[in-house]
């Protein structure tokens, strides 16, 4: 009898997520040629757009963060389009930072972990191996080190040494519903985020699949780390989505259409379960 109990409320649990894309930024001017790798990179010269995101996991008493985007001086450095802090964004929704109880960071790339001083009460949730690729011997390495910035890797290790970092190795479950994923390719500790919600699961690629493109069409995206793995997280990917459709990539503008706006904020947030 309390097992039944215990599933009914298992269920309900899980079911009641709902999961946002909000975009705080994005990078016009790009080719086809400079984002895929090998001859996923014809045609060469077809204009590519990569736009920022940060994703929101709303449950009954909390709200999740997926990944924090970066900050109006790191964008003025790398010359990308950034209309407001990745906090402001989530604020414009709803969310208290202040009150967010995990921030899962699908990886350390400068356009994932830039924004996370808002988050004051958080715990971090992160691979081991991205943590010890990007304090190791190969991080300095430029193809790698220019993805990154110092002043987010030193935040990252200060909040580890005070205990707030949440370290995974493969697959956990962050609250009943929501779990981690990792997976090889972009780089040594990326990981996915699967989230149950009424539509089915939804499978936040971020950087898995920067575009539909890449997973859509078997196409690997130019920055990596082993191209077999990325194929295989590929595969990984189809196998949890509930659906096709609910691969949400990384960077793809057109997450943006596919999906029905938030009201008020058309063209900015989207409601994908
Ligand atoms: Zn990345």
């Amino acid at each position: 009898m309390s097992g039944s109990e215990t599933t009914t409320t298992a269920t309900a649990a899980t079911t009641a997520h709902e999961v946002y894309a909000i975009k705080f930024g994005q990078h016009p001017g790009g080719k086809h040629g400079d984002y895929f790798y090998g001859s996923a990179a014809e045609p060469m010269d077809r204009p590519v757009q990569l736009d920022y995101f940060v994703w929101l996991i709303r449950s009954p008493g909390h709200d999740i963060v997926v990944d924090a985007g970066f900050t109006a001086e790191t964008a003025a450095r790398r010359r990308r389009e950034h209309w407001c802090a990745p906090s402001e964004a989530l604020a414009g929704l709803g969310t208290d930072c202040a009150a967010v109880p995990y921030v899962i960071l699908s990886h350390f790339h400068y356009d994932h972990v830039g924004d996370l001083g808002a988050f004051t009460d958080a715990r971090f949730v992160v691979q081991g191996r991205e943590m010890a690729f990007w304090t190791g011997r190969h991080a300095a390495r430029r193809e790698f080190r220019r993805l990154v910035e110092r002043d987010d890797i030193e935040r990252l290790a200060g909040y580890g040494l005070d205990g707030r970092l949440l370290y995974v190795d493969g697959e956990h479950e962050v609250v009943p519903g929501v779990r981690v994923h990792h997976v090889g390719g972009h780089t040594a500790g990326m990981q996915i985020v699967s989230v149950a919600t009424g539509r089915g699961t939804v499978v936040l690629a971020a950087d898995a699949s920067h575009l539909y493109a890449n997973v859509e069409d078997d196409a690997p995206f130019g920055v990596l780390t082993e191209l077999p793995a990325m194929y295989d997280t590929f595969d990984l990917m189809r196998r949890l989505a509930g659906s096709p459709e609910l691969i949400v990539p990384g960077h793809d503008p057109e997450v943006l259409t596919r999906f029905e706006p938030v009201d008020g904020l058309e063209g900015r947030a989207v409601r994908i379960a």
